[in-house]
């Protein structure tokens, strides 16, 4: 029988391992299968309260409703635009909030979550940055926004393009994408981690091995340009971040995709197009143009017109570069990163 002492539990759950859930169950005098039981629940079910957890003797539900917690996240705020997009913010145990953005496009589902509540790294074009950094999130607060999301629709793909530079919260981003390939079923490849470009941390994630895609914030083609746009000592080299990204391929066959947010007149136009083709020449990767989503902070940035954007493009695809454009979601709600959560901080 399960001994009635099953705390001390630092954490909910949702965040442990099958074979974590496995050696608690054995720990407090029941079978192991209760352990993948839970999980199953917990992850695959999406199933946030043990009463519910049918297949679970009901003294063990009671004790585990008593001692033990499944979730950690409190959905505070949805919107959802005509699309389908929705975006959630969550308030975490310590009054922390974060969000979630869920996407459905024709052909897959990504949920775009945040791994961090803030940022350190402050880039002026974006509203995560502005209020520094809170704090990391856990293995199990990053995956319980894709479980959560469960519930608007199957997710087939997650990005790591929310609230927080994933690479700066390097150990739980790992166990995350373990705990969504081995417990939630998401295959490796549609996981991408986008990152700002910690380098120490992209040679560290080349060496891992794993077939997931990395996303490299560039949105400059030289030095001078890109240390405006990211003033902190988190900007590394554009000489050292290609470099990198040249070696992560070597290292995992898999296509590096290069971010570039664009902003009218300051970093969109042919000539600098030209640059961004000569600089990743020669390497396997496509270039995905973001349009500046504007971020009601007077950053004075603005968005390239349709013209302007089709140019920068043009000059890439004559150069040999792929390139992809991210598909325009959820019109009419806050969609940019970080925006609700400073909305919600301090109405505009
Ligand atoms: N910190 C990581 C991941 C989170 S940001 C990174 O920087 O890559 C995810 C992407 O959204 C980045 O490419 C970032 O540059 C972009 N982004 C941030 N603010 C934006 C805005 N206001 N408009 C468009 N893209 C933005
Ligand atoms: Fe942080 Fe990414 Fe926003 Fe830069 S763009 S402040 S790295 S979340």
């Amino acid at each position: 029988m399960m001994s009635t002492h099953l705390l001390p539990l630092t954490a909910p759950l949702l965040g442990l391992s099958t074979k974590a859930l496995e050696a608690l169950c054995v720990h407090h005098g029941e079978p192991a299968f209760r352990g993948r039981q839970i999980a199953e629940w917990v992850y695959r079910k999406g199933c946030r309260d043990f009463a519910a957890m049918t297949n679970l003797p009901k003294s063990l539900r009671e004790t585990l409703s008593q001692q033990a917690s499944v979730a950690n996240l409190k959905e505070v705020v949805r919107q959802r635009a005509q699309d389908g997009t929705t975006k959630l913010l969550f308030e975490l145990a310590d009054g922390e909030r974060v969000e979630t953005v869920f996407l459905p496009y024709k052909d897959r589902t990504t949920v775009c979550l945040s791994s961090q509540a803030g940022c350190a790294v402050g880039c002026t074009f974006c509203a995560t940055g502005y209020g520094g950094l809170q704090r990391n999130l856990s293995p199990g607060e990053i995956v319980e926004q894709v479980v959560y999301c469960g519930s608007l629709g199957k997710v087939s793909n997650v990005v790591f393009m929310g609230m927080g530079e994933p690479l700066l919260n390097y150990e739980a981003v790992l166990t995350a994408i373990h705990l969504l390939n081995e417990e939630v079923g998401l295959g490796m490849r549609s996981l991408t981690v986008s990152t700002v470009g910690i380098v120490p941390k992209i040679r560290q994630l080349a060496g891992e091995r794993l077939q997931i895609t990395l996303a490299l914030s560039l949105h400059a083609p030289d030095d001078q340009l890109r240390r405006q746009l990211i003033p902190t000592q988190h900007r590394y080299s554009v000489q050292e971040l290609v470099e990198a990204c040249r070696d992560y391929v070597q290292q995992t066959r898999r296509r590096v995709t290069f971010e570039y947010v664009l902003l009218s007149e300051v970093n969109d136009s042919p000539a600098q197009a030209r640059q961004l083709a000569a600089l990743l020449r020669n390497l396997r990767c496509f270039v995905n143009l973001i349009p500046f989503n504007p971020i009601h902070n007077g950053s004075g940035f603005r968005r390239p017109g349709a013209e302007g954007i089709q140019r920068f493009r043009k000059e890439l695809e004559e150069a040999g570069i792929t390139v992809t454009q991210r598909e325009e979601k959820g019109q009419g709600i806050d969609a940019a990163c970080g925006q609700l959560r400073r909305r919600m901080a301090s109405p505009e």
